[in-house]
């Protein structure tokens, strides 16, 4: 019988429950103790040999030597381990897709052990098994280990085969999933990588024709050349953001925190404001202390300060961009306020998530990903500080980057 749980119009669940006596019902009497795991209940014969290689991991020699049988005959490898430690050994050294553990070892609990596994992997399948029945683990247990399932001696050979088959299919289709996702994110990478190079040399262009190195620019091409100027910045900005959020999602990110200047890092940009705004009526406005220094990576701090200015001069089509070096005590700030349409108080935190964008009241949407931010507020923690927010809607915005200072 298949009972579908619709839940909010969709169906979620299906429950199936067959109508038929359970295998210890039927075998009521006739076992006088728990089916082991060669108790399987249709005659097995020896497979095709299965591409997945399972670690049984049980303190008693004969519980492994069964184990190893049974799943061999389903062709599948099988290594074997007698305590915890020697299981990590093994999955430190063995492609493994599934690891059947008893929930008491010689050297540590059955949980200990999963907990090991899942500090390094969170791919592998793993399935607790109880050799003595009884005592079923709480869903609470099973859900924060992130198991595959259980498998007490009283279900019986067969469905401890079944949560091996699921645990099989279920590490196939992550693993797929997770090298899928992988390419994706080496190709935006590498075409990322390989965007940057030219425009780099665009940039460099624009910028000598418009300093006059290249010769005098007849009025209108002046114009057209800080039009390329501008779109060129956002493009780089842009082709940036994605290279650091690709290394930051492979584990790729080194900070080499050490004194900066926090305010020769800002001034950097008193050219680059004025680009990115064209000719929309904003004044910046700058107010940088020349001595704050931070323990910091000079090029992350650099990667956040860019991405506020750049935000307040997209979402800013009028008013002030007012920037603001100082340190206090212990920490170094910089705040980057706006005059633009501000932030609703209740997306106030969700901005900082990845690919999170919202739409404030009265303004129309300026493209962008969702990415800067969630950069700004990542690094700007690994390096012992932080970002927030403050906003009015309608009135505007005031981001602040807070820093451990340098004395
Ligand atoms: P992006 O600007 O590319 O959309 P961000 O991560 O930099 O991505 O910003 C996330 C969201 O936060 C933006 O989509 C916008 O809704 C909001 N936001 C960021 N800066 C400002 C600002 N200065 N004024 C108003 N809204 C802002």
């Amino acid at each position: 019988m298949i009972d579908a749980l619709p839940l909010h119009g969709h169906v979620r669940v299906a429950l199936v429950q067959q109508h038929r006596p359970s295998h210890r019902m039927e075998s009521a009497g006739a076992l006088a103790r728990p089916p082991t795991v060669m108790d399987s209940a249709s005659p097995h014969e020896q497979m095709a040999p299965s591409p997945y290689t399972i670690l049984a991991v049980d303190g008693q020699a004969e519980t492994r030597a069964e184990t190893k049988r049974l799943l061999e005959r389903e062709g599948h490898t099988v290594l074997c381990a007698s305590t915890g430690g020697d299981a990590l050994s093994l999955l430190a050294d063995k492609s493994v897709q599934v690891v059947l553990v008893e929930r008491v070892l010689p050297d540590m609990t059955g949980t200990k052990l999963v907990e090991h596994i899942r500090d390094t992997d969170d791919l592998v399948q793993i399935i607790l098994q109880n050799s003595h029945a009884g005592a079923y683990p709480s869903r609470e247990l099973l859900r924060a280990l992130a198991i595959q399932g259980y498998h007490d001696s009283s279900d019986g050979p067969e469905k401890l085969l079944h949560c091996v088959d699921i645990a099989c299919r279920t590490h196939t289709v992550l693993e797929r999933s997770r090298r899928s996702e992988n390419l994706k994110a080496q190709l935006v990478a590498n075409v990322s990588h390989e965007l940057r190079t030219p425009l780099n040399v665009i940039l460099g262009f624009i910028e000598l024709m418009r300093e006059g190195t290249c010769g005098a620019q007849p009025p209108e091409a002046t114009e057209a050349l800080t039009t390329i100027h501008r779109q060129a910045l956002i493009l780089l900005h842009l082709i940036n953001d994605f290279l650091d959020l690709s290394k930051l999602q492979a584990g790729a990110v080194h900070l080499g925190c050490e004194p900066v200047s926090v305010s020769m890092i800002v001034d950097e940009f008193r050219d680059t404001l004025p680009v990115l705004l064209g000719d929309a009526p904003v004044s910046p406005r700058w107010d940088i202390s020349p001595d704050a220094y931070a323990i910091a990576d000079g090029s992350k701090v650099r990667i956040i300060v860019q991405n506020l200015i750049s935000n307040a001069a997209k979402y800013t089509v009028q008013g002030e961009i007012a920037i603001r070096v100082r340190t206090n005590g212990a920490q170094a700030y910089v705040t980057v306020s706006d005059t633009g349409p501000g932030i609703e108080p209740e997306n106030l935190e969700r901005i900082f998530g990845l690919f999170e964008q919202v739409e404030a009241p009265g303004s129309c949407r300026q493209g962008g990903t969702g990415i800067g931010l969630y950069l700004a507020r990542t690094f700007s923690r690994l390096m012992g500080g932080d970002i927030t927010v403050e906003s009015t809607p309608g009135i505007g915005s005031t981001f602040t980057l807070r820093l451990p200072a340098a004395h």
